[in-house]
């Protein structure tokens, strides 16, 4: 997968203010919005405002400042979203699509916080 940016990817137009989004937190480097179609009843998405196409592209080209303070967001989301399981919730799966195999959306990278009910086996052996 090349890592061209599509700067027209929906989650750029939300970063622009282009579309609109139910915004959970927002730092200088890192936005979280619930996800439109949620799976369970706490869906968010974690994105950095840096045009990063998955979680490799971020990883590798992004700053120590940005990848920091996007992780940090997720762990203290999960405290304030109630699903932190050291915390008082019950838990929460994070998940990231990247490319074809991974059946990526959309090509900003995004961290997904899932939780609120149980979310089931990690994946079909046989997907
Ligand atoms: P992916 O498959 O790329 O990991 O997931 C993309 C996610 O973005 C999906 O869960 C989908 O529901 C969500 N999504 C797609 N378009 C929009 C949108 O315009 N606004 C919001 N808030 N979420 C969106």
């Amino acid at each position: 997968m090349a890592y061209e940016y599509d700067p027209e990817n929906v989650f750029a137009k939300i970063l622009r203010g282009d579309l609109p989004c139910t915004k959970v937190h927002e730092t200088e480097h890192t936005l979280a919005f619930n996800d439109i179609n949620p799976v369970r009843p706490v869906h968010v998405l974690v994105i950095p405002k840096g045009p990063y196409v998955t979680y490799d592209d971020f990883t590798a080209n992004a700053s120590d400042a940005e990848i920091v303070d996007l992780f940090r967001v997720i762990g203290m989301l999960t405290r304030q979203l109630k699903v932190s399981a050291a915390g008082d919730g019950e838990g929460y799966r994070l998940i990231t699509n990247a490319g074809e195999h991974g059946v990526q959306e959309v090509p900003h990278f995004h961290m997904h916080i899932i939780g609120g009910a149980g979310c089931g086996p990690m994946i079909k052996r046989d997907a």
